[in-house]
């Protein structure tokens, strides 16, 4: 297959972790017989330097032409870079909120997945058996809080602001639908988090997926509030198949999910408009407090590549290459520095191995 994909390397450790994947990418093309032609693009802190605004036109243009996004991260450190001194509108995270509105990317899928060979990384008291939990969280990205009408004025001599959370029956059904049509391909149940006992938009939320959820009788709907839902995240996160939620509590809850997989260097996302068109990107953002130093875990954007190849081109079977090349990687003993047990007995037998290094230790683990 000949894929044509947008590369946005982005700011920080972004565009050396976006370097590993396309080293697992090509390593994958040669098995495999694909070939990928590369467009890369500008945006966040480095088209700001550049062209003095988050996100083109020209980009948003040139990234539609492509099959597939594969990005790295952006943004800087809010207390020391020049990019936040400028307006909200004008900063290099606008650039992220415009180009998915832009491509229609309205479904955000982050699986938190504890690999077996990590489970000494997870924060959670061990459990009988040990831990041992796949999900899936599927947040509406392109409505809700983050979109709304906002403002800050003074009002009678007090400075007030106020954001808007509003949501239409069809922003909510056409995520909702995502969400069960992946449930069917998994453990077929899916969680939707709200907060009905208090906001308007979430009991249209509760409405409308019970409405989706008639439409696939085979999967099983459960309803829970969304602060309910971050403490179970904690105490008992097997219970989860995928978990279907807004766009603001999405946020919140999948960071949540991520941290109790030990490491936030370990979880791909995928955005995904209508159409088989998906942006891939870490989970994470763009550690400038380690930019430069090559010592970054490429692993999350590597697995949102294998996002990539599934989801966008249909290559089910290259994309579980990959993921079991990460396994097996873990498995041999190589880990970032990230990884790395703070006692030194758990470390006992580990290779640690800089962002290049992982990344060569995958791509040689293809097959
Ligand atoms: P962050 O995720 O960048 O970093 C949090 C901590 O995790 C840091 O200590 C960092 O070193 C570490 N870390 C993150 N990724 C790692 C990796 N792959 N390997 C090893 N360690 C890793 O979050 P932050 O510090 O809150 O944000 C930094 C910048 O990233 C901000 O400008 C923020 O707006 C931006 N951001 C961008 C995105 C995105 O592009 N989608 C997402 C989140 C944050």
């Amino acid at each position: 297959m000949e894929m044509k994909i947008a590369v946005i390397g982005g700011d920080g450790i972004g565009p050396e972790i976006v370097a590993e994947a396309r080293k697992v990418l090509t390593a994958v093309c040669q098995k495999y017989g694909h070939s990928i032609t590369y467009t890369e693009l500008l945006m966040g802190g480095c088209s700001i330097d550049r062209y003095g605004v988050p996100l083109t036109q020209e980009t948003i243009e040139a990234a539609k032409a492509n099959d597939a996004v594969l990005m790295g991260s952006i943004g800087g450190d809010a207390k020391t870079s020049p990019w936040y001194q400028l307006p909200p509108e004008k900063r290099p995270e606008a650039g992220l909120l415009g180009i998915r509105k832009a491509l229609g990317l309205y479904a955000n899928l982050r699986p938190a997945y504890l690999f077996k060979e990590l489970a000494d990384s997870c924060p959670l008291s061990a459990k009988e058996g040990g831990r041992n939990f796949d999900l899936i969280i599927v947040r509406e990205l392109t409505g809700g809080l983050y979109f709304g009408e906002r403002w800050t004025k003074e009002i009678d001599g007090v400075l007030t602001a106020q954001d808007t959370l509003k949501y239409n029956e069809n922003e909510i059904r056409r995520v909702a639908r995502t969400a069960f049509e992946i449930a069917g391909k998994r453990r077929k149940k899916v969680t939707s988090v709200d907060k009905a006992n208090v906001l308007d938009t979430s009991r249209l939320w509760r409405k409308v997926v019970h409405e989706v959820a008639a439409e696939y009788p085979d999967i099983g709907e459960n309803d829970m509030l969304v602060d309910n839902c971050a403490m179970q995240l904690v105490k008992d996160p097997e219970q989860f198949d995928v978990i279907l939620t807004e766009n603001m509590f999405g946020d919140i809850l999948s960071d949540e999910a991520s941290m109790i997989t030990g490491s936030i260097g370990m979880l791909s996302s995928a955005s995904l408009n209508e159409s088989s068109f998906g942006l891939y990107e870490p989970s994470h953002g763009s550690a400038p407090d380690i930019a430069g130093l090559g010592i970054a875990n490429p692993v999350a954007t590597i697995l949102s590549a294998a996002m990539m190849l599934r989801y966008s081109f249909g290559l089910g079977a290259e994309a579980d290459a990959i993921e079991r090349a990460v396994k097996d990687t873990l498995a041999a003993g190589f880990r970032s520095a990230d990884l790395m047990p703070k006692d030194p007995e758990k470390a006992k037998g580990l290779t640690k191995v800089n962002c290049a290094g992982m990344g060569d230790e995958i791509a040689g683990r293809i097959q």
